[in-house]
């Protein structure tokens, strides 16, 4: 009995240090994006539309002939 109760306190040792070892890698994951979508509110511009005036993100802007920012609608539209 004595031997079985080391062994449950063992198992349970080693799952802890696991469950600790998961959790660290986590962590990891979550400071590693983190710190990369810092960087994207910069990235994320948002620009108003100069036809409706929409704002929009920059990546998803167009430019018009006048080298105006306007949103997709307008961009096909204008060309
Ligand atoms: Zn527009």
């Amino acid at each position: 009995m004595k031997v079985f109760v080391l062994l449950i306190v063992v198992l349970l040792f080693v799952l802890w240090k696991k469950y600790q070892k998961q959790l660290k890698d986590h962590q990891r994951q979550d400071t590693g994006p983190s710190t990369g979508s810092a960087a994207n509110p910069q990235a994320r511009e948002l620009l108003p539309c100069s036809v409706c005036g929409v704002h929009a993100d920059k990546a998803s802007l167009g430019l018009n002939a006048q080298g105006q920012y306007v949103c997709a609608n307008h961009h096909q539209s204008g060309a």
